[in-house]
């Protein structure tokens, strides 16, 4: 019998999706009689019992919230120090999953290396095999390669899931809910303190869950020619992104910034509008479900990882489209 446990991760009072999708990847790899508990670090306002309530019913057999005002804000020695006393109340040897959030990167190795687990990064997939091992697979090298993974059976590791590559978890209203347990925490002295967290202005919908892309590069030509992009993502319910090229000249912010340097997405749809489609682009998109390209160029390398290929100028492709979508 193996537990398992998911480390929900909550923004503005909200559980994110990734928590959800670790959670499925977690319950893919259970044997019979394995358990899967949810740990919840929450900040003691009150906000967070929805989520907790949430956790409980979407197949996890244990919920169990670390609550002190301390963990309001993100502080490495303390989460690390909440996530230890709640390995201590379940079992040390875990199996943990976390997402590959910011958060998620940051806590992974430590927690592997204070349980002396074994870690595994930003997995793409995971899955038992015959021999009892779990499998994850993952990209190398801007991924042009995947590597398969496995660790000991039953050894202790720590695992953090892509975002958008495992189908979320699903509420299962007709089953009893998990039970909710609190655990005591007494923080550490903390050597680091985060004093603010200035805010970047960005879309209502943050780039790295969305389910759908609508990403500028160089051929946008300005911060101005940005702006049918946001309409177009606006009406799809989707993120707005874009390429270096669009970020070294300026025309937006490059937490936008999709690549190798940039942010690995994956939704379900991907529009690049005129983005040339350089390797280092392809990197953070190309695993995207549906990838739409608008290029005036017929012979642009976007063309060759693009489901559907528009060739074309983007100036007047996309404002038809929303004219398409408005009236929809
Ligand atoms: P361009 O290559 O200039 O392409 C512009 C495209 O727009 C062209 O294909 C053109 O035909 C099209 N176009 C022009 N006008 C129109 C129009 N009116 N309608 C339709 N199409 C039009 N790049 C990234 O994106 N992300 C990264 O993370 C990244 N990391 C990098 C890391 C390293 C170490 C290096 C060396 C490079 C990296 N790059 C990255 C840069 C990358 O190599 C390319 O330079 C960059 O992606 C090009 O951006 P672009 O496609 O917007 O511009």
């Amino acid at each position: 019998m193996s537990q398992h446990i998911v480390v929900a991760e909550c923004r503005d009072g909200q559980l994110r999706r990734v928590s959800l999708e670790a959670i499925a990847a977690a319950r893919g790899c259970m044997k019979d009689g394995d358990r899967l508990a949810a740990v919840l670090l929450r900040a003691g306002d009150g906000e967070a019992d929805a989520v907790a309530e949430a956790l409980a019913q979407h197949g996890t057999d244990e919920v169990i919230v670390v609550d002190h005002p301390i963990l309001g804000r993100y502080a490495p020695e303390v989460h690390l120090a909440a996530l230890l006393e709640a390995a201590r109340a379940l079992a040390p040897e875990a199996r943990w999953w976390l997402g590959h959030t910011a958060i998620g990167r940051d806590l992974a190795p430590r927690l592997a290396a204070r349980l002396g687990a074994g870690q595994v990064s930003d997995a793409l997939a995971a899955a038992r095999g015959a021999d009892g091992r779990i499998v994850f697979t993952r990209a190398l090298h801007a991924g042009k390669a995947l590597e398969r993974r496995a660790l000991l059976v039953d050894a202790p590791s720590v695992v953090t899931v892509r975002p958008n590559n495992f189908a979320p978890a699903v509420a299962d209203s007709g089953a009893t809910a998990a039970p909710i347990r609190s655990v005591p925490f007494t923080p550490p002295q903390s050597r680091i303190f985060v004093r603010d967290i200035v805010r970047r202005a960005s879309g209502a919908v943050d780039l790295a869950e969305a389910r759908i892309i609508v990403a500028g590069g160089r051929g946008v030509k300005s911060s101005a020619g940005f702006k049918p992009l946001a309409e177009l993502a606006a009406l799809l319910g989707g993120a707005v992104g874009a390429s270096r090229g669009a970020c070294d000249a300026g025309y937006c912010d490059y937490a936008l910034q999709i690549g190798q340097t940039g942010k690995t997405v994956t939704p379900d749809l991907y529009i690049a509008c005129g983005i040339s489609g350089a390797v280092q682009h392809l990197a953070g998109m190309s695993r995207s479900r549906v990838i739409v390209a608008i290029n005036k160029d017929p012979d642009a390398p976007i063309f060759s990882v693009a489901d559907y290929g528009i060739v074309g100028d983007l100036f007047e492709v996309i404002p038809a489209l929303i004219k398409e979508l408005a009236a929809t």
